[in-house]
């Protein structure tokens, strides 16, 4: 996923592109509105400081609400609550305050995105994963090698939170936020079980690497196409096998 981080401030700009890229983002960092307004490389979600050295930053999120669809997510201090409703009212998505974690600011990230990408892939197929492993968000279903796979609901929740961004790592917190209550307290040993079933059932198509003290991060298996190779003396095309 592709961030454009708009902030002045070199420090707070410098962790924050620092901890997006530890957890797989990649981020373009410009300093002004106006560089915001000119960048042409193209992104997903924006991170707007509203406080800029050129331009009011809610002139900023006007403008490029009324180019386009792209969230917006408003950096404000703490104290400008106003900044903040009409930032809200001006088109942005959410906001976070200052001072924020990086982990706070990637779980706004990530909310945001999934009320956003319902609307723009309802009308695409079932997202494929590597040549096994296929999932069809609109009717929760799994197959694998074209069998559907039984998943219990929770099971499915967590796969389709996981395979959002393949490679990026997850906190658990941020896992049983998403997929288990908004208010998540208390021992998360039900994820480890989940992640245990993932693995059994999804086996060869898909990694779930615990990190330790952190979370998890999902990778998409290669291996499958390396079995193929064997098989087949190198061509491997794994396609659709039309099992029913
Ligand atoms: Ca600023």
């Amino acid at each position: 996923m592709r961030v454009l981080l708009v902030e002045d401030d070199e420090p707070v700009a410098q962790s924050l592109r620092r901890g997006l890229l530890r957890y797989g983002f990649e981020v373009a960092w410009v300093s002004t509105g106006g560089a915001a307004l000119s960048h042409t490389e193209p992104y997903d979600v924006v991170l707007l400081d509203l406080g800029l050295p050129d331009t009011d930053g809610l002139d900023v999120c006007r403008a490029l609400r009324e180019r386009g669809d792209i969230p917006i997510i408003v950096i404000s201090a703490r104290s400008d609550e106003t900044d903040r409703v009409v930032g809200l009212e001006l088109g942005a998505d959410d906001y976070v305050s200052k001072p924020f974690g990086v982990r706070e600011v990637i779980a706004r990230i990530r909310a945001v995105m999934r009320r956003v990408q319902p609307r723009t892939t309802a009308e695409s197929g079932p997202d494929r994963y590597g040549t096994r492993l296929t999932i069809d968000r609109k009717a929760a279903r799994v197959r694998l090698d074209g069998e559907e796979v039984a998943l219990a609901p929770k099971e499915y929740d967590l796969l389709a939170f996981l395979t959002e961004e393949p490679g990026a790592l997850m906190s658990r917190e941020q896992i049983m936020e998403a997929v288990w209550d908004a208010n998540w307290f208390g021992p998360t040993k039900t994820l480890d079980v989940h992640v245990a079933a993932l693995r059994r059932k999804l086996k060869g198509a898909i990694t779930i690497e615990a990190v330790r003290g952190v979370g998890f991060r999902l990778e998409i298996d290669k291996a499958a196409d390396k079995n193929a190779e064997k098989e087949t003396g190198g061509e491997g095309d794994g396609g659709g096998s039309g099992a029913s």
